[in-house]
């Protein structure tokens, strides 16, 4: 019988805030799946979708499933939590036996309460086990932080080429393809690596219409090149505090003869980043000035919350907006969703049809973006079940948000929510009975996800400085291990 080629899969996928003070357990990750489990994951746009869609092409080809979880952004990870994570990780890899390739989906941005590079922590203890010379390939985000650990340890990988993301499925097909040439043809590609000293900003480097957007493209290019393996440009989600904190681009090539031009094409798109970095920080209004230019705005407007998105590692309990709104008075509905256990606790207390007085807000610690507001309204109903995301991006992903009530005042529509949830997608408000086209104003806590997902509804979209752990103002936030100087932390920081 012919021999097969063994490929174990398997990762630890979750991006850390590091500002957000409510620390990731186990508990956090939603997605936990050991050995066959993992076969749940066929047919999936997500990542692990693509990798089963890729390697089940190949008859010659084992796939053995180890140990996946993924979880959506928090604070940093528990490291007790997380060395057990990892133990698990690299046990399901010793049980695979001898294997040919390794294959693991990861973010990128993960950070424990011990270890600011995890998913270089992992990858060290991948290699312990299958020897510096075996294929290991990773997928990652486009918020990754690619460290030179990750270089040094990796064979080749892949990241999202999209954001808002829609591509989990193409980058984790992207990067299984990588991993069978690499297989096929034995080639162990050289690398390209560039960073420079900058925070990329999440609020203007969307790949659609932003100065990204280009720079994305001429990547793309360059990736498509012959000789090009794998690779992608990382940009760092803003909001983690780690040493090499940075925006690089890294590629895995085979040609020799043309390494200098990859090296100059390389170093050309850092170098456009670098040169645009004030483009990707335009001004950005306040909440009330926000409010105003909405009287005018084509409807529904999707008004970004930007300070406190969940999926960026807010807390979701901000209320700076429900505040805002119920000041201004506006004769627009609209509608907000606040992370708060308590008041959703009462909702179902007082039940459909009643009325109460709530102090909404402060679902974790408690500052000053997520003051608890007083507020008397009506509950008009009650959800207790998880909801399927229509997309398209994260299509199919099951938000978990525990208790839903919807309450009214006035014109104002309040989503209360047991667990802090993403709230990007219209299932959000549809399985609450909301349709969005009726509405005037939707708050969202998302930075890019929404584009997408309401593309079809949507009249126009407004970013709004609001506080939170997701703050634009990154001045404002303590960071302490990052390197320095770095822009835009630093005026000092003008010349490479
Ligand atoms: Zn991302």
């Amino acid at each position: 019988m012919e021999k097969k080629i063994k490929v174990f899969i398997g990762g630890i996928l979750m991006e850390v805030n590091s500002f957000n003070p409510v620390l990731a357990t186990k508990e956090t990750f939603r997605t936990w799946l050991e050995g066959s489990e993992l076969e749940s994951m066929r047919g999936t746009s997500l990542e692990l979708g693509g990798v089963y869609a890729r390697l089940d092409q190949e008859a010659d080809v084992e796939i053995v499933p180890g140990f996946f979880a993924q979880a959506c952004t928090s604070g940093p990870l528990d490291d007790r939590d997380f060395q057990e994570m990892a133990a698990q990780l690299f046990e399901s890899l010793r049980a695979a036996g001898a294997v040919d390739g390794v294959l693991l989906v990861m973010h990128g941005a993960l950070q424990s309460t011990a270890v600011d590079d995890c998913e270089g922590f992992l990858l060290e203890g991948v290699r312990e086990i299958v020897g510096e010379d075996l294929p290991v390939c990773t997928s990652l985000d486009f918020h990754a932080m690619f460290t030179e650990k990750m270089v040094r340890l990796l064979t080749s990988a892949s990241g999202y080429q999209t954001y808002p993301h829609v591509d989990h499925y193409e980058t984790g097909y992207r990067t299984a393809e990588q991993l069978m040439h690499i297989l096929r043809t034995g080639v162990r590609p050289y690398k390209i690596y560039h960073e420079i000293p900058m925070i990329m900003s999440c609020e203007n480097s969307n790949t659609i219409d932003s100065p990204m957007a280009p720079i994305m493209h001429r990547t793309q290019v360059l990736l498509a090149q012959p000789g090009v393996v794998g690779g992608s440009v990382f940009l760092t989600q803003p909001w983690l505090d780690v040493p090499e904190l940075n925006c690089s681009i890294c590629i895995f090539a085979e040609d020799e003869e043309q390494r200098d031009s990859f090296d100059q094409e390389a170093a050309g798109i850092l170098n456009e980043i670098w040169e645009k970095r004030e483009q990707f920080y335009p001004p950005m209004p306040q909440i009330q000035e926000a409010l105003e230019r909405c009287r005018t705005m084509p409807k529904p407007i999707c008004l970004v919350d930007y300070g406190d998105v969940p999926n960026a590692g807010g807390s979701g309990d901000g209320t700076a907006v429900l505040q805002a709104l119920l000041e201004a008075n506006l004769d627009i509905s609209s509608a907000v969703v606040i992370a708060d256990r308590e008041s959703t606790e009462q909702a179902v207390h007082i039940g459909a049809g009643g009325h109460g007085t709530f102090s909404i807000g402060g679902f974790g610690k408690c500052g000053e973006f997520n003051q608890r507001i007083s507020v008397d309204a009506e509950v008009l109903r009650l959800n207790p079940e998880p909801f399927v995301h229509l997309g398209p991006a994260m299509k199919g992903f099951i938000s978990r948000p525990g208790m839903r009530a919807l309450l009214r005042v006035g014109n104002i529509y309040i989503i209360l929510c047991e667990n802090v949830c993403i709230s990007h997608d219209q299932a959000m408000l549809r399985t609450m009975g909301l349709d969005p086209a009726e509405l005037g104003i939707i708050s969202m806590r998302a930075t890019h996800s929404f584009m997408s997902c309401y593309a079809d509804v949507m009249g126009s979209w407004l970013y709004v400085d609001t506080p939170g752990y997701s703050t634009r103002n990154l001045k404002t936030l303590p960071f302490r291990k990052c390197r320095r100087p770095i822009y835009p932390l630093d005026e000092s920081c003008g010349d490479q």
